[in-house]
């Protein structure tokens, strides 16, 4: 092709990047992008499966928001959950789904109630410690301690096991599109720009958490809220599905998730601390929602308290309970006192206000019931073992459940439901209602075999 005429082509935005630059571009069976829990665990599943693959990273180290997750992986019908006195099934935790879902893509979520045990117990496979259920549907780490900080190194042992191509430092920056099909991924390596083409692309980038903007595209109800997420969770991967065409759902079910704790430089989140029994008070020392509700309706209710803030109460026994609610403590991201009015002090809240709302706790505790507010889950505390314990929190973008819709194969889909041919997603880029590991890890492995299965020509 003459110069002249390459000019051209590039300047239309035409010319596949392979034929632009001096190096050829490489060739494999797949490529995903983003590896977190959904890149890592497709990369597991399209390696066993025998693809070539490479997984793509932008930031220095895999894990993205799964590293942080801190308290549990929700399923139904694990191994363990099917022994336990009560056993807890598939179908109970679709009904649990279901209250959040809005009657959207129930296919779906059905899916994912489905594959949410038996991945539960492929995790344990690989290592991981789900050894003790709570709520149900939680697997939390019997040992204690934060959840993310296990199962990510459990992920990548494997990756780096099946002797994946892991490239780290390594954003993708947009799909290569032939012909209307995807057949590849342009990456902004350490070394510079170059292309690769795959048989299939698999979009695991996460959600939009940490992209202000699109959270005021999105979501704009939710704008100007801290993120608790991880830094590389900007939406990448919906912005290039979009661009390849997809269809884009559900971007309503985004809900901030509602107890950062702002530690000054940039928010933590401390979801777990309600796990643990703590009970939320307002600025007039009241409880004001079930605790354990769905995460949106909380985060709107403690948006509309009268200074948008709330305050985590809870004592000894919940700091006793799990071992993520020590590391907490010594984080200093709590406050503490001997008894109710001193803490009621130290966090600027009415003494007598405060002591009397943890008095009516201890009648919940003792009864087990919440007529108040319908609290059934993680009643652990009677919050009467001192110290007592506060901190304050607001509601913060953690994950983001809109995206980019999907098919039962894990194919992105256009607005007419027709896939649009060589590209998956998993995890938070997909639009799916569930937990955010739930989803990333049972999305990831389904993405990741059937992207194989196509690459190899099995499907
Ligand atoms: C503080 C916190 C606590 C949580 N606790 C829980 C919990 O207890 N239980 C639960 O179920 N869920 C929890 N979640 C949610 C859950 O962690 C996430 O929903 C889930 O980990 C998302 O997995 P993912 O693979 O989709 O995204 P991530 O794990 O975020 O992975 C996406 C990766 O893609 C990378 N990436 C982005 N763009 C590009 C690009 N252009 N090129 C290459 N790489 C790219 C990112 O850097 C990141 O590493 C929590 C989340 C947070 C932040």
């Amino acid at each position: 092709m003459k110069l002249s005429r390459i000019a051209a082509a590039l300047a239309a935005g035409i010319l596949a990047a392979g034929t632009a630059g001096a190096v050829a571009p490489e060739r494999t069976d797949v490529v995903i992008v983003g590896a977190g829990g959904a890149g890592m665990s497709a990369a597991i599943e399209a390696r066993e499966a025998g693809a070539k693959v490479v997984l793509l990273e932008k930031l220095p180290f895999a894990g993205g928001s799964t590293l942080l997750a801190s308290t549990a992986f929700n399923a139904g019908g694990s191994a363990i959950q099917m022994k336990m006195p009560k056993p807890y099934t598939a179908d109970d935790y679709y009904k649990k789904l279901l209250k959040g879902a809005k009657g959207k893509e129930l296919e779906n979520v059905r899916q994912l109630a489905d594959l949410s045990g038996p991945t539960a117990d492929w995790l344990v496979s690989l290592g991981a410690d789900l050894g003790r259920v709570i709520n149900g549907s939680q697997h939390t780490r019997k040992a204690g301690g934060a959840f993310g900080a296990m199962l990510a190194p459990v992920l990548l042992k494997r990756v780096e096991e099946l002797r994946t191509d892991l490239r780290t430092s390594s954003p993708a920056t947009g799909l290569v599109i032939e012909n209307g099909r995807v057949s590849g991924v342009r990456v902004k390596g350490p070394k510079g720009e170059y292309e690769i083409r795959a048989k299939a692309v698999v979009l695991a980038a996460g959600g939009f958490a940490s992209n202000p903007e699109l959270v005021a595209r999105f979501s704009p109800q939710w704008k100007g809220f801290p993120s608790t997420a991880s830094v590389g969770d900007t939406g990448d991967g919906i912005l290039m599905a979009e661009k390849a065409g997809a269809a884009l759902s559900q971007l309503d079910l985004t809900g901030p998730q509602t107890v950062a704790y702002d530690t000054g430089h940039g928010a933590v989140s401390l979801t777990a601390v309600r796990y643990n029994g703590a009970i939320l008070v307002n600025s007039d020392g009241r409880r004001f929602t079930n605790e354990l509700g769905n995460t949106a309706v909380l985060g709107k209710a403690i948006a509309s308290q009268k200074t948008g803030h709330a305050w985590l109460v809870f004592d000894q026994a919940s700091v006793d309970h799990a071992k993520v609610m020590e590391g907490y403590r010594k984080n200093g991201y709590f406050v503490s006192a001997e008894d109710p009015a001193g803490l009621a002090r130290k966090l600027g809240l009415p003494e007598a206000a405060l002591s009397e709302t943890i008095r009516r706790w201890h009648a919940v505790f003792d009864s087990k019931q919440d007529t108040e507010f319908g609290r059934k889950d993680s009643i652990f505390s009677r919050i009467d073992r001192a110290p007592y314990y506060g901190a304050k929190v607001s509601p913060a973008s953690q994950i983001t459940f809109g995206g980019v819709m999907r098919d039962l194969k894990a194919r992105a889909v256009r607005p007419d439901g027709t896939p649009v041919p060589g590209l998956y997603v998993a995890g938070e880029t997909a639009s799916q209602y569930g937990q955010g590991l739930t989803i990333a890890v049972c999305l990831g492995r389904l993405a990741g075999r059937n992207a194989a299965l196509e690459a190899l020509g099995t499907k």
